[in-house]
């Protein structure tokens, strides 16, 4: 596939437009390409990579670094519309390899994406019967961190229901968080930062932290640091797809009380829950009752969701 052509440099449009950064959309821009590359060679892309969709481009030079590896259809959702003339300067260097969606990536679906290209469908629908092991979709990103979180559930949730961009086929995501949560959603069991987002994440994939990166790098400069995490699809299934949501409901039941023993949870939810009493003695050779919340591993916390989702026992928390 031909070079890009030289545009203006990310620098110089932001000058250009007089872009100011506008915090309640978490705008930290990277202006140094060689981070942004750091962070596309982590996803393998290539010419055979079906699709790339970009969550709030900015003015687009994680963008540049992912067209650079002949992605054949890229797709982004800026929501500011300050970026769109710059986004549509570099969509026409492309020759429609590169659209844009404007709008906020919490609303925008599947078809919407779809549709921005044509042939779309057909391409994702062939690679999908054509070859044993069809290449990715990848999500990619330097998250807007108001929604990341809320971001990651939804694709989570519609992984897990194969949903959307998720029932197209394999999806990687590699997203820019803040070092914080980046911890959070790779965190092992036992360790400070094991919790509910660990869990909800690694239930579906496997979890890696890829690239810290500095928060000099951003401008403006953030409070805090950042990470890159990789999140691929699990090849083996801990979960069946209609357990996610009892896995949500377990993991908040067990973690808002995070400092008491599993044992003492548990037979709490059982003297609420005729249904959790009746297979108490069940779960309790499942899971240790001595250890607590964090020290619990993702397989042990699936198969709970998975057999009273099976017994169809709801657990509410109040
Ligand atoms: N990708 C650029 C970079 O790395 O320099 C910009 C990253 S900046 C942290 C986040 C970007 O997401 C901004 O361009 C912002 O306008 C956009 N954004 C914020 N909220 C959004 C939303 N709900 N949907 C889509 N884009 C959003």
């Amino acid at each position: 596939m031909a070079a890009l052509p030289r545009l203006q440099s990310v620098r110089e449009i932001v000058k250009l437009y007089g872009l100011s950064a506008k915090s309640q959309l978490s705008q930290n821009f990277i202006l140094d390409k060689n981070i942004t590359d750091k962070i596309v060679r982590s996803a393998n892309l290539s010419n055979q990579t079906p699709l790339v969709v970009e969550i709030g481009p900015g003015p687009g030079l994680l963008t540049r670094s992912i067209l650079d590896n002949d992605v054949p259809h890229v797709v982004a959702i800026e929501k500011d519309d300050r970026f769109i003339p710059t986004l549509t300067q570099l969509s026409e260097a492309t020759q429609g390899r590169f659209r844009i969606l404007q709008g906020n990536a919490l609303q925008v679906t599947f078809q919407e994406i779809i549709e921005t290209i044509p042939s779309l469908s057909s391409v994702l629908k062939k690679d999908r019967e054509q070859q044993k092991q069809p290449e990715p979709i990848h999500i990619m990103g330097n998250l807007p961190f108001n929604v990341a979180s809320p971001l990651l559930m939804q694709w989570l949730h519609q992984s897990a229901g194969r949903q959307g961009l998720f029932g197209s086929g394999d999806v990687w995501m590699t997203l820019m968080f803040q070092k914080e949560v980046g911890e959070r959603l790779s965190a092992k069991p036992s360790t400070e930062h094991r919790g509910r987002l660990s869990v909800m994440a690694q239930s579906l994939c496997q979890v890696n932290t890829v690239y810290t990166v500095p928060s000099t790098v951003f401008v403006p400069r953030p409070k805090v640091d950042a990470s890159v995490v990789q999140l691929k699809p699990r090849q083996e299934k801990l979960i069946v797809s209609d357990s996610y949501k009892t896995l949500e409901d377990v993991l908040r039941y067990y973690f808002t009380k995070r400092r008491k023993t599993i044992g003492h949870t548990t037979k709490r939810l059982a003297k609420q829950n005729a249904q959790v009493k009746e297979i108490l003695d069940e779960l309790e050779t499942k899971i240790d009752f001595k250890a607590r919340p964090e020290d619990i591993s993702t397989d042990t916390f699936c198969s709970i969701a998975n057999l009273l989702n099976q017994r169809n026992i709801t657990i509410t928390t109040t």
